[in-house]
């Protein structure tokens, strides 16, 4: 089905097209026609599926009917839970708009407010923000969302996870109350669907995929292996070849730069990102990354769900998520967009109990594997099913249909 078919003005489709889309996503296809309806939507959707054009483009399509750069009132407001985020939702609108006269701004912490302040001062049609720096602003009357038409809130799961959601609800009582609103969220657990009810009028809700179950283009493989060989492990996999765009995460900010320094001292060109790191340092980093610069990039999970990166060829745990949510996230920056990738998760004794969680959480078994090649000093982790199964040349572990498991979310487990 062609981008033209589902109502979207011919400016906005040479615009799509420019961007090298083809044809819409699934997620795309079913959402953009009903929410140029002017419908309120949840959207239940597997990280990598396309989901900010599906809010993206029918916000265009809606300005640019509506003349929209008449006046400065801001007319659409996109919540999202990072930085990393709100500037790639901005890329997204500024690319699917070229042909469109519509002004959009990211609004985010971390850097300074007064360029954001001309800016506001000049007019914005479209804002994308970040909760606190928003509320900042707010208090400070420098940006007025009485004229908001379209409220999408972005990653609502992460927002309750990040702590953000009282900050979204005071955000949202400034906005008109005949708004449409948007809901996109990885996975809907009671929290987001008590928000979803308290905000939205007769929702359409779409689920794309299975809920907690990592894209089919995802192929995931688990390495057991000592604790003092892991950086031994990674440098060996980095330097066999075949991995040319890899995103390694790290639980710590500390993990992320003592990682980064080994690769850097072993000759492989790699950069961290965290919060630990300047605004500036973080997006100096992410471009570097985009533009293949170093050939690895070296994260922790706060930077996880911002991370759009085109051909992340594999990503790799350097330790296993301590959060079942955080693994979905961390594997789903590669295989984006139908594209294949892989992830590999390096596991020592002591993380079995997140290995298990994880295996929870999606509903189904991992299979350990050695990697091919390596010569372990110690022999990997004994974990359950290594002793259970021989290990075998394998071909790494796609899941099939997972069966749905309760899991108890973070929020609730504090
Ligand atoms: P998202 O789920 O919005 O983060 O999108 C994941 C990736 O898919 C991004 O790199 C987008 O640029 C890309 N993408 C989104 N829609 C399409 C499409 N219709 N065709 C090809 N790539 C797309």
């Amino acid at each position: 089905m062609p981008f033209k078919t589902l109502g979207l003005s011919d400016p906005l489709v040479r615009g799509i097209l420019a961007t090298g889309y083809v044809a819409p996503t699934e997620i795309q296809s079913q959402v953009i026609p009903l929410a140029i309806e002017g419908k309120d939507i949840i959207g239940c959707a597997q990280t990598g599926t396309g989901k900010t054009a599906a809010f993206v483009l029918p916000i265009l399509n809606r300005l640019s009917h509506e003349h929209a750069t008449k006046n400065k009132h801001i007319k659409a407001l996109i919540l999202t839970p990072t930085r990393e985020l709100a500037v790639q939702i901005e890329q997204c609108i500024i690319g699917y708009g070229r042909f469109l006269n519509m002004r959009t701004l990211a609004v985010y912490g971390g850097v300074s407010i007064g360029a954001q302040f001309s800016a506001l001062r000049r007019g914005v049609d479209i804002i994308v923000a970040t909760p606190g720096r928003l509320l900042d602003h707010m208090y400070r009357r420098s940006i007025d969302l009485r004229h908001v038409e379209v409220l999408v809130l972005d990653e609502a799961d992460r927002m309750f996870d990040m702590g953000f959601i009282n900050d979204v609800r005071k955000i949202i009582a400034a906005v008109p109350e005949n708004r449409q609103t948007l809901l996109f969220s990885a996975t809907i657990p009671q929290e987001v669907k008590n928000l979803a009810a308290g905000i939205q009028k007769h929702p359409k809700i779409f689920q794309i995929g299975q809920e907690h179950n990592p894209i089919d283009t995802i192929t995931q493989h688990i390495y057991p292996v000592s604790k003092e060989q892991k950086m031994d492990l990674l440098m060996y996999m980095l330097q066999k070849g075949g991995m040319y765009s890899v995103l390694v995460f790290s639980r710590t900010k500390h993990g992320a730069d003592k990682i980064n320094h080994r690769l850097d001292r072993a000759g492989i060109k790699s950069i961290a990102i965290h919060s630990g790191r300047t605004q500036g340092q973080r997006s100096r980093a992410m471009e570097g990354f985009k533009a293949n610069k170093f050939q690895v990039m070296v994260a922790t999970d706060i930077a996880a769900r911002g991370i759009d990166v085109e051909g992340i060829s594999h990503v790799v745990n350097f330790d296993v998520p301590a959060f079942a949510e955080d693994y979905i996230h961390r594997i789903g920056r590669t295989g984006r967009a139908e594209a294949k990738g892989d992830a590999i998760t390096l596991i020592s004794r002591d993380e079995d109990k997140y290995l298990r969680q994880i295996e929870r959480f999606i509903g189904c078994k991992f299979k350990m594997e050695r990697c091919p090649g390596f010569e372990y000093t110690a022999p990997p982790m004994p974990t359950r099913q290594s002793e259970e199964r021989p290990h075998t040349a394998s071909h790494g572990h796609k899941f099939s249909t997972p069966g749905k498991k309760r899991f108890r979310p973070r929020w609730k487990r504090r």
